[in-house]
Order: C-alpha cells, then sequence, then structure tokens
C-alpha cells in the first residue's frame, strides 16, 4: 500500500529531527549504501532487490537462503561538554569527514553499550574529558549519510583535554563566540542552535542564533 498524506510526497509530518537534512523521505536505501550491499551476509549468494511477501516496501533479499537485508541508520553519540564557567567544549577534527573543522565529540554507538557509556567513551577518547551526560540536547536526522545524531548536555567530572589522533584542538568556547562558519556538521549547528535557546535564551538574537 502506498500511503499518500496531507504533505504530498511525505506522507507523515517528518517532525523536528527533519531539520537536519535537505533530502525527501522515501526514497530508499542511498545509492551510495546500495552500492556496497551485494552479496548476502549469511551464504554469500547475490542478493536480489523486490517486492517481499510481508513486507510493506521493495527490499534486497537472499534468493538462496531467504534473508532479507534489511538497511536501517546508525546511531552516533554525541555530547556538549558544558565547563563551569558555561562554555561549551568543541574539537577540532583530525579527520575525515569534516577534517579541520568545528564539532562536538562522539561517534558511533558499539553493540555492546547503552548510549550513555556511548557518550563517556567517545568523548573520552576525543578529548580526555571524563563526562556525566544528561539532557538530551536533540536527535538529528541525517538521510543523506543514514545516520541519526544524539546530542547530549554533559557536565565535565574530570581528565584534562588534549589533542588526540581524532582532535587536532580542543576549545571552550562562550555561546556568544562559537564559531559558526567553521563548524562540521549541520548537526553540530543545529544542537549548538538547541541548547542556546534553552540555556541561553537571552542570547536569542539572529545574529548568534542564526549566524553561519
Ligand atoms: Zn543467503
Amino acid at each position: 500500500m502506498k500511503l499518500e498524506g496531507p504533505l504530498g510526497s511525505e506522507p507523515f509530518d517528518r517532525g523536528r529531527d527533519g531539520r537536519s537534512t535537505d533530502l525527501a523521505s522515501g526514497r530508499g536505501v542511498p545509492g551510495w549504501l546500495a552500492d556496497r550491499l551485494n552479496f548476502c551476509s549469511s551464504c554469500g549468494s547475490s542478493l536480489q532487490f523486490g517486492t517481499i511477501p510481508g513486507e510493506d516496501r521493495d527490499r534486497l533479499s537472499c534468493p538462496g537462503c531467504g534473508q532479507i537485508a534489511y538497511v536501517n541508520p546508525r546511531l552516533v553519540v554525541t555530547t556538549l561538554p558544558i565547563t563551569d564557567a558555561g562554555e561549551i567544549v568543541l574539537l577540532r577534527r583530525g579527520i575525515e569527514p569534516g577534517l579541520g573543522a568545528w564539532a562536538q565529540p562522539g561517534g558511533f554507538l558499539e553493540v555492546d553499550e547503552t548510549v550513555n557509556q556511548a557518550a563517556i567513551r567517545e568523548t573520552w577518547e576525543e578529548t580526555r574529558l571524563l563526562v556525566e551526560p544528561g539532557e538530551i540536547v536533540g536527535l538529528y536526522t541525517r538521510l543523506e549519510v543514514a545516520v541519526v545524531t544524539i546530542v547530549f548536555e554533559a557536565r565535565i567530572v574530570g581528565g584534562n583535554p588534549e589533542p588526540t589522533p581524532e582532535a587536532l584542538e580542543i576549545a571552550a568556547f562562550a555561546p556568544e563566540a562559537i564559531p559558526w562558519t567553521g563548524l562540521a556538521f549541520k548537526t553540530t549547528t543545529w544542537a549548538l542552535r538547541d541548547w542556546i535557546d534553552r540555556r541561553r535564551p537571552d542570547l536569542a538574537w539572529p545574529d548568534v542564533i542564526h549566524g553561519r
């Protein structure tokens, strides 16, 4: 059944996390990702794309063993570490994507850890700061890269910031001094906007929130 909603090609409301993507919904697996999915991970047969009984959309599946190759986004877990002075810690990325640009620490959730653990681990690995994740600042869908990014506000409880293989530089920025034009990712921009909206509404004038 093809859903036709009041929003035309978007059958359901995209919600707040839809702000962080320009890509339309309902287009299936992105080409760059589909190109990597050729063989069944269970038996090695070539995958075929098409209708599958009981499934509500065409999918890749294996004609040999019947396994369906579901393609779902991965979760990226990140933090905005906040100093006692109310500054936000960002790192200048030492690796692609976003090499040389500023971003919040974070990375992919591992299959054997909780989201909270991943937030602490990734922040430690990239900044050598020990944090205690607090409120969720936001959850952001990035259809372009097949990820969903969660951003926690985090209290710094230990460690000393120092460059790491993944971070050329680590710095704390006052909300008034965020390097908007040098941010690595859309999710970084959205999260910083949302954090300022919530914690520093006194700064909610356009040049600060939307300057980039
Ligand atoms: Zn198979």
